[in-house]
């Protein structure tokens, strides 16, 4: 699955995360979902979803089945976060951006001590003190402690926004989704994301963290960068483009090629084994 948030359009990082999911799904003659994550309405760009679609349509990263809108599916969630205060895994907090300004994670003050019931509060995951193991089909195995690497974490805000990380695991589960090819910047959230699913009662998907783009700078991408912005165009050249930066060798009769054609080619031809020796992956591997 792909999963974009429409808090702006796709940058060529994201592209080559969507393009990675796609050829992945496709080699293994999966299905291919495409999920907008739109819980945050202050932080979406208007039209953004839509374009993002296009953009995908565009460069023939076809998806399969109806596009799923997580605005439109807050009842699950809801029914999660339900289940997970049944069982204490989740706590009342109420403590202030600024008073977390200075922490790197989250120090346990309402975790010890519950805000008043009649004061709006978030409600925090309880993370469990405990190795999580997993095998990342790009980065091997990666071993984290949620408690300490990564801390009790929002699952609703304040406001009654459901976050990122409930939503997304709910919804992986829901959906079925076997395997999760995603940008490497989601790698240190995964062993938390794990522990959710557990105390949800629901499957872990197998990971593969795809590394970063940056620019030959090593800076990374920015939608500011107009050298990230996704060009249109010759679409075949595009994606060409996006194949040798995910260390395929594309043959010069792909030129000639339809995006479907060049995707096809990149599926039978697809392995992770390029991206588990590299860090990042840099624009001056550009061809
Ligand atoms: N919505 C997230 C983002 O745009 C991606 C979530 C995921 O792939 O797990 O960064």
């Amino acid at each position: 699955r792909f999963a974009p948030s429409p808090s702006g359009d796709l940058h060529l990082g994201s592209l080559l995360t969507a393009a990675a999911s796609y050829i992945d799904a496709r080699a293994q003659r999966g299905r291919w979902l495409l999920r907008i994550e739109d819980l945050d309405k202050p932080r979406e760009v208007p039209g953004a979803a839509d374009r993002i679609q296009r953009c995908l349509e565009q460069f023939g990263l076809q998806w399969d089945g109806a596009v799923i809108r997580q605005s439109e599916r807050l009842p699950l969630y809801q029914a999660a976060l339900r289940q997970m205060r049944r069982q204490g895994r989740v706590f009342r907090c109420n403590c202030s951006r600024q008073q977390l300004e200075a922490q790197r994670i989250y120090p346990g003050t309402c975790r010890r001590t519950a805000p008043d019931a009649a004061e709006p509060a978030a409600w925090r995951f309880a993370t469990q003190a405990q190795r999580v193991c997993f095998e990342d089909r790009i980065r091997g195995r990666v071993e984290q402690d949620p408690s300490r690497e990564y801390g009790d974490f929002i699952v609703e805000r304040r406001d009654g926004v459901i976050a990122y990380m409930l939503a997304v695991v709910v919804d992986d589960a829901a959906q079925g989704v076997t395997d999760v090819v995603r940008g490497a910047d989601l790698l240190d959230c995964t062993a938390a994301q794990i522990q959710l699913q557990q105390a949800l009662g629901l499957p872990t998907p197998r990971y593969a963290h795809v590394p970063l783009l940056v620019e030959p700078d090593g800076n990374k991408l920015a939608k500011s960068r107009r050298s990230a912005a996704v060009a249109y165009g010759d679409t075949v050249a595009r994606i060409r483009e996006l194949l040798e930066l995910l260390g395929l060798d594309p043959p010069a009769a792909l030129a000639e090629a339809s995006p479907q054609e060049c995707w096809r080619w990149a599926s039978e031809h697809w392995r992770l084994a390029f991206l588990t020796k590299i860090q990042q992956i840099s624009l001056q591997n550009r061809g």
